[in-house]
């Protein structure tokens, strides 16, 4: 991450129960609490930058302390996100036993909205004979314009479940805000938080630390840098570590920034791929549709996705494109996408 030899010294702290022993500890190592290098996350979390490469003396120095439950030093510039000299790549497990990293591609597809249970179900049930490891929806929609469809709320979370009952596909969806987690991570399987909230650290935190534990799949902010974007997953990988979510739980996708072309929606980051595969050993996925903006230009864009190491796909499918009710332009039909799952992933109907 940032070119730096500090360290993070990453304390969890146990409820309701005041560090009065880690202050004076802070105080001794002559850090100002909260101050440019101490910064409390909320009660029962706090991080600290120390200079160098913190050895695990002064980890041991909070272990020891009344009240911490435990405690994390991690470089700085790799953070808990970043892939460790030899680390073998992560996956996220989804209920059903497919791993998101590891074995062949992974297929997430849906429609962009939930629109009705009917639409929902007859899409899960077509994608699931497709191929596809999950099924993606939004019943919160963020939408440019204010006027535009913005989800059916809870409703569309309760279709997505009547959907998943039906196919056992498990479920990827979208939560807006900090304040939703609890309903959205009632049902989904995988959270999803998009684009624009890419930057709302408090929404990535709490994602990654809420009870439940759901993994998070972080998309890239179009306007964001590869850098950033690590930052954003480093949000969400303190909430996990902070809540004791020890397992990876965390995917990155890639889904196209603004540059200056207008031919499609976005510019798909293909070389971002490659980067991060680089820099973390967090499964990475790209979402070809929004980048592309366009039907006739997602297929290519998903072979370009995989080719360029991308450990899966998110795409739009709805069962009448022309007709739905957000992005109708780049969802894929049925038979577009049964020739597009056929082509990434030879024989999907072995994996039934
Ligand atoms: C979506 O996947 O439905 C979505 C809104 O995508 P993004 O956040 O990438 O714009
Ligand atoms: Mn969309």
């Amino acid at each position: 991450m940032t070119p730096s030899k500090d360290a993070v010294v990453i304390v969890s702290i146990e409820d309701g129960r005041p560090p009065r022993s880690l202050r004076s500890l802070l105080k001794g190592l002559g850090l100002r609490d909260p101050g440019p290098r101490c910064r409390w996350h909320g009660p029962n979390l706090l991080s600290i930058r120390v200079d160098g490469t913190a050895d695990a003396g002064i980890a041991a120095e909070f272990r020891d302390l009344d009240g911490v439950r435990d405690v994390a030093v991690v470089p700085l510039e790799r953070g808990l996100v970043g892939r460790q000299p030899g680390q073998a790549d992560l996956s996220v497990e989804l209920p059903g036993g497919e791993r998101i990293g590891e074995g062949p591609l992974s297929v997430i597809a849906g429609p962009c909205s939930v629109e009705s249970l009917s639409q929902i179900c007859e899409i899960a049930a077509s994608v699931k004979e497709a191929g596809a490891s999950a099924l993606r929806g939004g019943a919160f929609k963020p939408r440019t314009s204010p006027y535009a469809f913005g989800g059916l709320g809870e409703a569309g979370l309760e279709h997505m479940a009547r959907a998943r009952e039906l196919t056992k596909l498990p479920i990827v969806t979208e939560v807006l805000n900090a304040g939703d987690l609890d309903l959205v991570a009632r049902y989904a399987d995988v959270l999803q938080i998009g684009s624009r909230n890419m930057q709302n650290s408090d929404l990535l935190l709490e994602a990654g630390r809420h009870r439940l534990g759901k993994p998070v799949l972080l998309k890239r902010s179009f306007g964001a840098t590869i850098e950033e974007f690590l930052q954003a997953a480093e949000y969400v990988a303190l909430g996990r570590w902070a809540a004791g979510h020890k397992d990876c739980g965390l995917i990155l996708c890639e889904r196209g920034i603004r540059t200056f072309e207008t031919s499609t929606r976005f510019s798909l980051d293909v070389g971002a791929v490659a980067v991060l595969r680089e820099r973390t050993a967090l499964p990475i996925i790209v979402d070809p549709s929004h980048a592309a903006g366009a039907r006739r230009y997602v297929p290519p864009l998903a072979c370009a996705a995989a080719a360029a190491g991308a450990r899966g796909v998110m795409v739009v499918v709805h069962g009448d494109p022309d007709h739905a009710w957000s992005d109708s332009r780049q969802s894929l039909d049925l038979p577009c996408f049964r020739r597009m799952v056929a082509q990434l992933r030879p024989a999907p109907a072995a994996r039934a």
